[in-house]
């Protein structure tokens, strides 16, 4: 028989959890570690080591070890940014790989790897085999990360019966030991490599989220790197000449330091034989105090975005009922105190940080087989999605923070006479221009020729459990449907940071609106000119003589409001235009 798991497939680490009589509990491996390191280590072509054995013999040849594929998964070269921390990373056209001595290895090959030794403890553990599992990702993974999540899964032989956002997973874990009641929640999840916070709402059983915000970029790795900055400048070392053997041992110590310092209030890092031609040895001293100093940048980051997702679930901070604290990092005692702070009150501490996530994804995998019938779990969509329409407008469908499974849908039609087809961008973001949003695929629709405004097109969006988008048109006047499929069309993410979209959809709001309302008000003058030109034309004979002296005035006066974006006379002269039409409109009518 198989059992149903969770996995959390971390950037730094991983763990797996079942449940086994109602009771979820994370599985240790052979080594008795329940909690695996990311790594994978490269003997030859095919021949790896996973794990604590990877790290281990990437401690003496680092040129073999890949670490934190999480970051490269469903990226490319355009969309990765400026990341330091990235071990081996090669690139081909845009296409990210890590090098080691025995060839190339895409992030999804890396992630299966993983995923095959976690496969490996469940079968060595309880004897059955592993099939179907829920695993978890970070709440802002994009289309195209969780698309090469799931095909890192089916490389290692699993079928996904659900991707599952981590703060939900987290969530998850501590709600169901919980008496009932309506409960506001803020989850904050500082791992390796990401940062996320959720803020959900618990009742009885239903888990809602109410907003996200997070960086992919942002976590422990980091913290590690600062610490390595800091050891180098200390020792005054010349980082043009150390070696990668040089560059793991000091990211080594810079992290057990770290660590340390959870505990301790001043720790010694000691590197012996360094052998750099400044240092043979590495001997100082770090406190508390001045490693706090610093992280604040790093750390100060995450208390913008948490209180960014406090305003977007419309919540003050006397809402909140619990703070869990979620991923490594969080040990942190600066994390524990900057989070009392944002949300003054202690941090509920009750989960294991490095382990409510796995215990997450078994519950839900729990859920979705049977094992847990009542709890209902309500996730969100991070960023809005829309298509272009005229003007170049993002024309929103599925707004940001909907709950999802969703499906939504508008009709359009078309702006030129006897069009039969038309181009759909499908955007993903929250800037009221289209040119500023990313653009997730396009496709072409086609449709019967109608004469200008008359066509009938219907656009559907519809997004999975996975938060996989489908996005159906159909041409309403023979009923006939274009399914399109994201996944056909390569991600083209001009920037994958989704934090920075959001901050500059705030930045930009001011001149976004005024975007938007010139683009719209420019639309209807053009419209109302156009139509005018043709009563000219044609209806001269119907109009009065106050009309006849007053109407091309106005269109004179409109047609330079077009010509020099001027939005308030465009927005006057719309509406007396609209006013002074309204006789001649109806005496045409009339003759009609
Ligand atoms: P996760 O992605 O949740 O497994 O978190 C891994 C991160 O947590 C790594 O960057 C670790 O170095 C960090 N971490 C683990 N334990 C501690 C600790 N006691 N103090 C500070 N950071 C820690």
């Amino acid at each position: 028989m198989s059992v149903v798991i969770g996995i959390d497939l971390g950037t730094t680490n991983s763990a797996i959890a079942v449940v086994e009589d109602g009771i979820p509990f994370v599985l240790a491996n052979e080594a008795g570690e329940r909690i695996m390191p990311s790594a994978l280590y490269t003997h030859s072509e095919a021949d790896f080591k996973i794990g604590s054995p990877a790290k281990r013999a990437g401690s003496l040849n680092p040129k073999n070890l890949i670490t934190s594929t999480k970051r490269l998964i469903g990226q490319t070269s355009t969309t990765i940014g400026t990341d330091q921390n990235l071990s081996n990373l090669t690139v081909e056209g845009t296409t990210l790989f890590h090098q080691t001595e025995h060839g190339k290895f895409r992030p999804e090959e890396v992630s299966a790897e993983i995923l095959k030794e976690l496969k490996r403890t469940v079968e060595f553990r309880l004897g059955t085999p592993a099939e179907e599992a829920v695993i978890t990702v970070p709440a802002y993974f994009n289309h195209n990360q969780r698309e090469q999540t799931l095909k890192a899964a089916e490389l290692a032989g699993f079928k996904v019966t659900r991707l599952l956002n981590e703060p939900t997973a987290a969530a998850l874990s501590y709600g169901l030991n919980r008496e009932k009641g309506k409960q506001t929640i803020i989850v904050y999840d500082l791992g390796g490599g990401t940062f996320d916070l959720s803020v959900l709402e618990l009742n009885d059983g239903v888990f809602q989220v109410l907003s996200t915000a997070g960086d992919t970029q942002l976590g422990g790795d980091d913290i590690d790197q600062l610490l390595v900055d800091w050891i180098i400048e200390q020792s005054q070392l010349n980082t043009q000449t150390l070696d990668d053997l040089q560059k793991q041992r000091l990211s080594e110590a810079a992290q057990q330091a770290k660590c340390e310092l959870s505990e301790e209030t001043e720790v010694s890092i000691t590197i012996p034989f360094f052998n750099a031609p400044e240092a043979e040895n590495i001997d100082i001293t770090l406190s508390r105090n001045e490693f706090e100093t610093l992280i604040t940048t790093l750390l100060k980051k995450t208390e913008s975005l948490c209180l960014r997702a406090l305003s977007d679930a419309e919540l003050e901070v006397s809402d909140i009922d619990s703070v869990i604290l979620v991923g490594g990092s969080t040990r942190i005692p600066a994390v524990r105190s900057l989070c009392e702070k944002i949300f003054k009150q202690a941090p509920n501490l009750s989960e294991n940080p490095d382990e409510s996530i796995a215990i997450g994804a078994a519950i839900q995998a729990g859920i979705l087989s049977g094992a847990f019938k009542k709890v209902l779990l309500l996730d969100v969509t991070p960023l809005s999605l829309g298509i272009e329409t005229f003007g170049g407008l993002m024309n929103v469908i599925i707004p940001r923070n909907t709950t999802i499974p969703c499906k939504a849908g508008e009709m359009f039609t078309n702006s030129i006479t006897n069009q039969k087809t038309m181009a759909v961008r499908v955007l993903q973001g929250e800037r009221e221009l289209a040119k500023d949003n990313w653009q997730l695929g396009e496709f072409e629709l086609e449709f019967q020729p109608q004469p200008k405004g008359q066509a009938r097109i219907g656009i559907q969006f519809s997004i999975d459990e996975n938060g996989v988008l489908e996005v159906l048109g159909r041409d309403t006047s023979d009923e006939s449907d274009t399914l399109f499929q994201i996944e056909d069309i390569a991600v083209n993410v001009a920037d994958s940071d989704v934090e920075q979209m959001i901050e500059d959809s705030v930045e930009h709001a001011f001149e976004d609106m005024h975007a938007r309302r010139l683009t719209e008000a420019k639309l209807k003058s053009k419209e109302l000119s156009s139509a005018l030109e043709t009563v000219f034309q044609h209806y001269g004979n119907l109009m009065t003589q106050e009309e006849e002296t007053e109407l091309p005035a106005l269109l004179s006066e409109l047609n330079q409001a077009i010509e020099n974006d001027d939005l308030p006379a465009l927005k006057a002269l719309n509406k007396t235009i609209d006013q002074k039409t309204l006789g001649i409109a109806s005496r045409i009518t009339e003759q009609l």
